[in-house]
């Protein structure tokens, strides 16, 4: 809750800008080196004062930024972080919608640049977050703070064009080297590209590259030289990592934070891909677990060992490395082919066990009965190749075929890892992905080795979102995730009760009788779309579902001239926003990716109808893992996974709704459960606003 000793007229509005400079000078007595061992010197004072009426935050909307708004909650998320920070002390925030989270933890960072010698990670799930932090948010408050200090985006290393792979392709070779000729077009274009780009990042590409190609121009770290390079003056990827290593604030994905954090778990050395730093923010908090899992986990699949043997050398178009004159290099041809062939039988018993069960993706208990004659042949394969190799002068080339081997190595090892079952606590399961099958160990003890590696360390980490607590209380969130050291802080919302109202039908079946509950499902929607004239996001827990609704809707949707919107059909899902925003009377049927992390404010969205509880499938491995491991100790995994998941999910399905002050609107709920039975409750105590039975 937030702290009610804030409130507008407590704060003097006389607030000067050179007065926050001064303070901002660090104490005479305190060096960098001590404020990283946190002394007393809090920030907190400094950051209130830069949010109160009057303050700094004033000019934002002089600098382009939003119209000043009082918001007592953002001033103690601001002072809060500023405690944890210098008291060097683990935090974890609930900020709700409207908060104005990203200033609220920003100034706190850019405050803390000025007197710390280790730069802060701030890391975020989406895309979107960390375009929005780089380019909108840091530099306004950059702007308005007159602070002087550096911020970098990070990437993960694939991301960045590495000059000296996609020389060899643009060479006399490239003809043997590119695994297909429609790739030779690509690497035209790329060329273009590469004369005009800053940061040779793929993000700035204005035209699509098949992965495949990216595959060989990416940068890698098998495949890099470093200072060896002849390129290395001028390399996309070290240019950019000297900037993060220069940088105060260092914008990450959880994506390169987890796999930086893996590799600081296996090598105490290792800064492996981030700078060394002092502080951590980890912003879309609500994913840590799922995070850390994938992160922190074993993953195989069929194309990734396939197509570090096709750069070898792919027996159906004869091309790749390999592609040199010379009886080596044709046994070595060969010998690929024949591994090449070994690795799609190898995932095929996966494959076929996969498909026997009728699944998607299954747990492997039994690894010995899936035969491994591909670890045998990798290792071959691997003696010879470096045999091979040394004989290579050309430095290049070389580091070429060394990339490859020590891909060969890994892939060894993670097979050995997996068939053997050798990772302690681990989940072992097989998926079937688009083109083949993708083998996983996903550790089931992401609190213990979070608790160890992340809260346990000598930098505060604060993690913050807008759904991380069930009923009120953090204790679900921190049971899963391993959160120690520290505080919580929940935050109200800034937003009106009165904004939404929460629709219940007072007929409609049992969502076990899915026949009779498809049939009330497609007979409802309509009578509440009509309430809002479209404009609506309906939120399906299946694609079946959506399907089967999607089908009826189609003359209700002629007759009211609602344009349908359809996940998995023609549009991606950032086009499919576009267009819902644009058309003011249509409707978006989405599945898993819309109820969470999508931000439609105004009118355009003013109706959200979920169809069903968003109770997780509980045939997904992981889940079903997750809910064994509850239950092998006496627990119910219903009532301490499954509900406090389901209600998670469900806030985040409601918040889609009310993005600020004025927006209003209602959300439907077809599902009953909430008033049938006794976890009901649960769902309905935890959003603000109040239901109707209709
Ligand atoms: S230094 Fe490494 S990443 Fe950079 S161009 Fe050379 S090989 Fe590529």
């Amino acid at each position: 809750m937030i702290d009610d000793r804030f409130s507008e007229d407590d704060f003097e509005t006389s607030f000067n800008i050179d007065e926050l400079e001064m303070a901002f000078e660090p104490d005479a007595d305190l060096s960098a080196e001590d404020y990283d061992n946190h002394q007393e010197r809090s920030l907190r004072p400094d950051c209130e004062a830069f949010f109160a009426p009057g303050g700094p935050l004033k000019a934002a909307a002089a600098e382009g930024g939003r119209p000043y708004e009082f918001r007592p909650q953002q001033i103690q998320m601001s002072g809060a972080i500023a405690d944890a920070l210098a008291q060097g002390q683990n935090l974890c925030i609930e900020a709700p919608t409207g908060v104005g989270k990203s200033f609220a933890y920003l100034i706190p960072l850019i405050f803390r640049a000025k007197i710390a010698s280790r730069p802060a990670i701030v890391s975020t799930e989406t895309i979107n977050l960390q375009e929005q932090l780089i380019h909108k948010d840091i530099p306004l408050l950059k702007k308005i703070t007159g602070i002087d200090f550096k911020a970098a985006l990070a990437k993960g290393r694939r991301n960045y064009l590495c000059r000296r792979r996609y020389s060899l392709l643009s060479a006399d070779q490239k003809d043997a080297l590119l695994p297909s000729p429609e790739m030779a077009l690509e690497v035209q274009r790329l060329s273009v590209w590469i004369d005009k780009t800053d940061d040779g990042n793929r993000d700035s590409l204005e035209f699509r590259v098949d992965p495949a190609t990216w595959d060989l121009v990416a940068c890698e770290a098998h495949n890099c030289m470093g200072p060896k390079c002849p390129f290395y003056r001028n390399c996309f990827y070290y240019k950019a990592r000297q900037e993060w290593e220069t940088a105060d604030i260092v914008v990450a994905n959880h994506a390169l934070f987890f796999t930086d954090l893996a590799m600081r778990c296996c090598n105490e050395n290792a800064g492996a891909l981030l700078p060394n730093y002092g502080a951590v923010l980890i912003d879309e908090a609500h994913t840590l677990e799922n995070n850390a899992a994938e992160y922190l986990g074993l993953h195989l699949s069929r194309a990734g060992i396939v197509g570090t043997l096709n750069r070898l050398f792919n027996p159906e178009n004869a091309r790749g490395l390999l592609m040199r004159q010379g009886e080596a290099s044709m046994e070595l041809r060969a010998m690929v082919a024949d591994t090449r062939g070994e690795a799609y039988g190898f995932f095929a018993n996966y494959e076929e066990y996969i498909n026997r069960r009728e699944e998607t993706a299954v747990i492997i208990r039994e690894p010995q009965n899936f035969p491994d004659n591909l670890s045998r042949k990798l290792q071959q394969l691997y003696f010879e190749l470096s045999k091979y190799a040394d004989d290579i002068e050309e430095a290049g080339l070389k580091t070429e075929f060394e990339a490859q081997l020590s891909n060969c190595m890994e892939y060894v090892s993670g097979i050995d890892q997996f068939t053997n079952q050798t990772i302690p606590d681990a989940v072992y399961y097989a998926e079937s992905e688009r083109g083949g099958v993708r083998l996983h160990a996903s550790p089931l003890n992401v609190a213990e080795i979070l608790s160890e590696v992340l809260f346990n360390q000598d930098f505060p980490v604060i993690l913050c979102s807008a759904t991380l607590t069930v009923s009120n209380r953090f204790d679900y969130f921190c049971g899963r995730t391993g959160f120690c050291n520290g505080s919580t802080l929940l935050l109200d919302s800034p937003f009106r009760k009165e904004q939404a109202k929460l629709l219940i039908p007072r007929i409609m079946p049992d969502p076990s009788m899915a026949e009779e509950y498809q049939t009330a499902v497609n007979r409802e929607i309509p009578r509440f779309l009509r309430m809002t004239d479209g404009k609506a996001f309906v939120l399906f827990t299946s694609y079946k579902m959506l399907r089967g609704a999607a089908l009826a809707l189609r003359t209700p949707c002629m007759l009211n001239n609602w344009q349908m919107l359809i996940q998995g059909e023609t549009l991606t899902r950032s086009m499919m926003l576009k267009e819902f925003v644009n058309d003011p009377n249509s409707i978006l049927l989405g599945t898993d990716s819309f109820w969470t992390g999508v931000d439609v404010p105004g009118e355009a969205l003013s109706n959200v109808i979920i169809t069903k509880l968003p109770f997780a499938s509980p045939g997904h491995p992981l889940i079903a893992a997750r809910e064994e491991r509850i239950r092998n100790r006496g627990g119910s995994p219903f009532f301490e996974y499954d509900l406090p998941e389901a209600v998670l999910k469900f806030r985040q399905g409601v918040g889609r709704l009310i993005r600020s002050r004025t927006d209003s609107g209602i959300i439907v709920l077809l599902d009953r459960r909430v008033i049938t039975k006794r976890y009901g409750k649960m769902f309905l105590d935890s959003i603000p606003y109040q239901f109707e039975l209709i």
